[in-house]
């Protein structure tokens, strides 16, 4: 059987080596960070994520999604917060047993790692950062508290996260190798609303809370011991940014005016704001995502997304599922398994990049008005007369596994037919009563 080394053990390097290990491969997984069972914390992402219908269904697949999901919280809708402490619920779909789930990061990681060395072919490696990769070989380099090594296989996966070094060994030795990454002028900083005195959540446990405020806002998820982990999205730069917000004054002021149900909620957001980092949010496209039978890019170090539609994990989940499916379909040719992968899976990582970025200006912007909260009540309304043939996109991406691409294609079409017909009646009913008024007036 053949040997493949995997670079990063994050979301998604765990569940592959587990699909690896289940289809027999000699596996061996390396990871920069200590074991996450030790209680290091993994520094630098979010703390929870929403894990929709994509991600669960790659957690099945390996049989560990009971698991996975025994600690995380269903989140049935949006909660929007306006400026005045008003609320207002939308349910993510018509169907109110359709949610999207908060999950720890931590204990997610430590799930699929775990369901990965329940298969004795599989050995995980921390404390191991790869350095370069060698493609022809193939071979990687790695930097260990007790030196360097060498590890040879006979493939490759770079599953380690949008800065890869896998991937950039690619970029340096692929004359071809196309490389595109793009920051957002937003940067985000995770804060804290603890629980109350009894354990209890502050606010509806099962939501995900939005402070929409057009060009910036802040979420909140809810985790198992009563708190909720908000982020707050925001230019890095201008007038009012994380740049000018220096002084506990600064933030306690915008805090204040912004986001003034909240603050009430937050006793350590003047130490949250100040010690926690302020991250970037990328957006990176690549092709090819393999060479040879050698080396392939999976997840975030093939596409990484910015986080508005709650899809990136998700997505570097159904990578690994359609992965071991073309690893089955081409047992003896790697580089055809390799290829028909990436082609099933770059135009829909490309689709959800688009998508991602388009529903951010939803989020911070939309969701606070009427007319978005009339087209959900309306995209809802044609669901449930038209019963899998109008499908919104948000439930499209979320709550089915309809490629990304053609999630966003039929999306489009079906906006176009509804918008006309809209339009269409709308002229009719004007013509009818023009002529209603004329008729009435000639007596
Ligand atoms: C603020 C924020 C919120 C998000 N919310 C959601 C959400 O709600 N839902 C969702 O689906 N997605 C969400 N995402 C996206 C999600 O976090 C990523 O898509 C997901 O983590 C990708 O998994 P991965 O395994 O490809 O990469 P990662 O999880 O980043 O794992 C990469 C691993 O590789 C290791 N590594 C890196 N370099 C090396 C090296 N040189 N040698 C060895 N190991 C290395 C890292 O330590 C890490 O363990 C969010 C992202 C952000 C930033």
């Amino acid at each position: 059987m053949a040997k493949f080394i995997l670079i990063g053990s994050g979301l998604a390097g765990g569940l592959l080596a587990a699909y690896l290990g289940r289809r027999g491969y000699d596996v061996d997984l390396y990871e920069r960070r200590a074991d996450p069972r030790e209680g290091n914390i993994v520094g630098g992402r979010s703390i929870n994520l929403a894990i929709s219908t994509r991600g669960i269904h790659a957690l099945e697949q390996i049989g560990i999604a009971d698991e996975a999901l025994q600690h995380a919280i269903p989140m049935r809708g949006r909660m929007i917060h306006d400026k005045s402490g008003d609320l207002h619920f939308a349910p993510y779909d018509v169907d109110p047993t359709k949610c999207i789930n908060s999950i720890g990061r931590a204990a997610l990681n430590t799930t699929v790692i775990e369901a990965a060395q329940r298969y004795s072919n599989v050995r995980v490696h921390f404390n191991h950062r790869c350095t370069d990769a060698d493609l022809d070989t193939p071979t990687v380099e790695l930097e260990t508290e007790n030196g360097q090594l060498t590890a040879q296989g006979d493939a490759v996966i770079g599953l380690d996260g949008a800065f890869s070094a896998v991937r950039q060994s690619m970029q340096r030795k692929m004359g071809t190798f196309q490389y595109d990454e793009s920051y957002l002028a937003h940067g985000y900083k995770e804060l804290t609303i603890p629980p109350g005195p009894d354990g209890s959540w502050r606010m509806e446990k099962n939501a995900l809370h939005i402070w929409p405020r057009k060009s910036f806002m802040m979420i909140a998820l809810p985790n198992p011991d009563g708190s909720f982990t908000c982020t707050l999205f925001w230019e890095f730069e201008g007038p009012r940014s994380f740049a000018t917000t220096k002084t506990d004054d600064d933030v306690r002021r915008f805090f204040d005016e912004e986001f003034p149900d909240a603050v009430a909620l937050m006793p350590t957001l003047l130490e949250d704001f100040k010690q926690n980092p302020t991250g970037s949010l990328v957006t990176i496209r690549c092709a090819p995502w393999f060479y040879q039978d050698k080396v392939a890019l999976v997840g975030d170090a093939a596409h990484a997304v910015v986080p508005f539609y709650g899809q990136g994990m998700n997505a570097a989940f159904e990578d690994c599922v359609v992965l071991d499916d073309c690893l089955e379909k081409f047992q003896d040719n790697r580089e055809r398994a390799f290829s028909e992968y990436c082609v099933k899976r770059k135009e829909n990582t490309d689709a959800l990049a688009d998508l991602a970025i388009g529903n951010f200006i939803e989020m911070r912007d939309k969701t606070a008005s009427r007319a978005f909260r009339a087209k959900k009540k309306l995209d809802q309304l044609l669901e449930a007369s038209l019963p899998g043939i109008y499908l919104p996109l948000y439930t499209m991406v979320t709550f089915t596994r309809i490629p990304y691409a053609e999630a966003a294609h039929r999306a489009r079409l079906q906006d176009r037919i509804v918008y006309s017909s809209l339009g269409a009646a709308i002229v009719s009913m004007t013509i009818l009563s023009i002529l209603l008024v004329r008729f009435i007036a000639r007596g």
